[in-house]
Formats: C-alpha cells, sequence, structure tokens
C-alpha cells in the first residue's frame, strides 16, 4: 500500500522525478483524474519538454510502465485545458442550462476558440461535479505514446502500461476517495482528438 505524504506518493513502484517548472501554484483538493497520452515516442521527450515548465501533469508511465511522479499532489500543473460543458455532453441540461450552452458554442459572430474560451468560463462557475475537472481540482496522468499526425491517432496503450494505470489509479482513488466516475480521458471532457487515451483501461 502506498502512502502519500507532503505531496509525494510513496511507493516503491513509483520513482521520483518532479519538475517544479510545472508546478503552477497550490492545488487545493483533488476531485478527479484525467489520463492523457504524451503524443512522443519516449518519456525523455516529455522530461525534456517538463525541465522547460510550462504544461505538464503530475505522473508519467512510460513504455516499460515505469511509473514517475513528476509533479507534487499538492500542486496545480496545467494538463487540463478548456473544458467541454459536462450537462451538454451527457445531455442532461436543464432547460436554462441548455440555453446558456447553446448561446455560447453556437454564436457565429465569435471564433471558434473565442466560444472555446467562453464556454470553459461559464463551466467554471459550477462546481465539481456538474461540471468535468480542471486543473485547479484533478491530477494528470500521462502515458507515453506517439501521436500519427497523418492518421490523426495516438498509438494504442500497452498491456504493461495498462496494468501500472490500473494499480496507479487505484492508489489514488483510495488515498483522496474518489471513484471510477471521477477517472476520465481528455478528449472526453476537453476539446481534443478523441483517440488520445482511447486505449486506456483502468
Ligand atoms: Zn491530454
Amino acid at each position: 500500500m502506498s502512502a502519500v505524504k507532503a505531496g509525494i506518493l510513496t511507493d516503491k513502484r513509483v520513482t521520483q522525478k518532479i519538475y517544479s517548472g510545472i508546478e503552477k501554484g497550490i492545488l487545493k483538493k483533488v476531485d478527479a483524474l484525467v489520463i492523457h497520452q504524451t503524443g512522443a515516442l519516449t518519456a525523455q521527450h516529455t522530461f525534456n519538454s517538463y525541465a522547460k515548465g510550462g504544461h505538464g501533469a503530475h505522473f508519467l508511465i512510460d513504455k516499460a510502465g515505469n511509473i514517475f511522479q513528476t509533479a507534487h499532489l499538492d500542486k496545480k500543473t496545467y494538463h487540463v485545458g478548456k473544458v467541454r460543458s459536462k450537462c451538454y455532453e451527457l445531455k442532461v441540461c436543464s432547460k436554462a442550462q441548455l440555453q446558456t450552452v447553446t448561446k455560447i458554442l453556437f454564436n457565429k459572430s465569435k471564433s471558434y476558440p473565442a466560444r472555446v474560451s467562453e464556454l470553459h468560463s461559464s463551466e467554471k462557475a459550477k462546481s465539481y461535479p456538474d461540471r468535468y475537472p480542471i486543473n485547479e481540482d484533478s491530477l494528470g496522468i500521462e502515458i507515453v505514446g506517439n501521436y500519427n499526425v497523418k492518421a490523426k491517432t495516438y498509438e494504442a496503450v500497452s498491456a504493461i502500461q495498462n496494468s501500472s494505470l490500473q494499480w496507479l489509479v487505484a492508489e489514488l482513488a483510495n488515498h483522496f476517495s474518489i471513484t471510477t466516475a471521477d477517472v476520465y480521458r481528455h478528449p472526453e471532457i476537453s476539446y481534443k482528438m478523441a483517440s488520445e487515451a482511447s486505449s486506456a483501461s483502468w
């Protein structure tokens, strides 16, 4: 059984490789986990990017299934981006909510990126789980997997990677009292390529 102390997940299966440049202030609570794929061939590619700061996630699972912790669990990282409307995607909006969402999403007088930003701001005013998780209340897990630009698909998550993911998700779910309903694939909640982490299982 792993332990969490001072933002570190302590277990022999986890190697600490913290990049403080991707840590963006205090993460006050963890309500959800978001599963990503890196879009790069090797873990080193992502580590090089993390060393420069900017976007990042809390964990990385490499091709061999090794688990690295790359940010403290009590620090925010930028891994989610702008979120979709949960009630809209799940078709459970109230009449008023649906009006708000469609007014933003189909506003032809604004550019698509502007609409996505406006929708994010509108969603952010809701609290989880009424909206999808955001950087302020979730941990990100990256799985190393390349992106094929021509085919617009991510490579499949391997069995050994999924086995590490299952263990990691179970440990984090236990520490933060979250359920499998609180674990999301990135494209499910944000406007990303649908195949990202599509073959991940936990
Ligand atoms: Zn992602």
